[in-house]
């Protein structure tokens, strides 16, 4: 019965609109870039960890995987590849420039790189796969600005968003007004994670201040009548991701995660992978949770995945 659902589910055309590249990265990759670099490999899955620390550990463990501009054709193109196989035909892919730049990998490089592999898969496949720009909310605005900069120097059409993302520290939203105003002026929509650890009011911040066309996770609200009646109404849509925040240990369980109130009480939301390498999970199976897990109807788990086309930025 569970297989038969997940197959149906597989075969319908799907889009995915928050899915970080760099935590999408398949073991055989990583071990081919391994190979390559006379790194050690792999000899099983290094994606463990007990939480948010570890989790931010073993990413920046893998950074020396991949650390040069070609490194990141293979990456976009295995990326690629596993979408296709799942039935995704859109799909907003996020990478964060700064941090990789900031590493000595050249901006342009980097962006020339995984539009090829995105433009090679696309042929023929039926999928296209947008970009956007995560700006990490630790470094302050001058990763914003930045980022801003070297895209306005390398425009690409393939970019439609950015999103601040990291680790959610108080006092690390206000910075970035400035920056989501310029991104706005230069045709962009705008994303920003928030509401994944931190509580309530750091979504009500970020509203406020920000003004994203979507908000990552979100999940906090749960703990805001108010909050909720507000995404609701002024159709604010979330990027859900329910392993991520279980395995995180945003929430205590599948079972236990608010999705199911989000969606009851009338609040836009798509379901998403986040980092399925990391989470160990495909959109597929986010949607078999749905269903097993936390009672969700064949026709809500469609009408979910037209969500994500009907919020994705790049039918606009
Ligand atoms: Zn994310």
């Amino acid at each position: 019965m569970e297989e038969v659902a997940l197959e149906i589910i597989g075969n319908i055309p799907k889009a995915e609109l928050h899915v970080h590249l760099e935590g999408s990265i398949p073991l055989d990759t990583l071990n081919q870039l391994a190979e390559r670099k006379g790194l050690p490999p792999f000899l099983e899955s290094p994606y463990r960890f007990s939480d948010f620390q570890e989790f931010d550990a073993l990413f920046r463990r893998l950074g020396p995987y991949f650390d040069k501009e070609q490194d990141f054709y293979e990456i976009a193109l295995a990326f690629a590849k596993q979408l296709t196989r799942q039935g995704i035909v859109y799909c907003e892919a996020t990478i964060m420039p700064y941090v990789h730049v900031a590493r000595g990998i050249s901006f342009r490089g980097l962006i020339e790189a995984i539009d090829a592999a995105f433009t090679e898969v696309e042929k023929g496949h039926g999928i296209r796969i947008m970009l956007i720009y995560a700006i990490p909310r630790t470094i302050g605005s001058e990763a914003g600005e930045k980022t801003l900069d070297w895209m306005a120097q390398n425009p690409n059409p393939r970019v439609v968003a950015i999103d601040l993302a990291g680790p959610e520290l108080p006092g690390t939203i206000a910075p970035f007004a400035p920056v989501f105003e310029r991104a706005r002026r230069m045709g962009l929509k705008t994303v920003a994670h928030a509401g994944e650890f931190l509580g309530p009011q750091a979504i009500w911040d970020t509203i406020e201040l920000l003004q994203p066309d979507r908000i990552g996770h979100g999940i906090t609200a749960v703990c805001d009548r108010p909050l909720i009646n507000h995404l609701a109404e002024k159709r604010v849509p979330l990027d859900i991701s329910i392993t991520s925040n279980v395995k995180l240990k945003a929430v205590e369980s599948l079972k236990a995660h608010p999705v199911r109130r989000f969606y009851d009480a009338g609040i836009p939301i798509t379901i998403n992978t986040d980092d399925p390498a990391f989470f160990q999970t495909t959109l597929s199976e986010e949607f078999l949770h749905l269903s097993r897990e936390l009672g969700f109807r064949y026709d809500e788990i469609e009408g979910l995945i037209q969500n994500a086309f009907i919020y994705g930025f790049g039918n606009k």
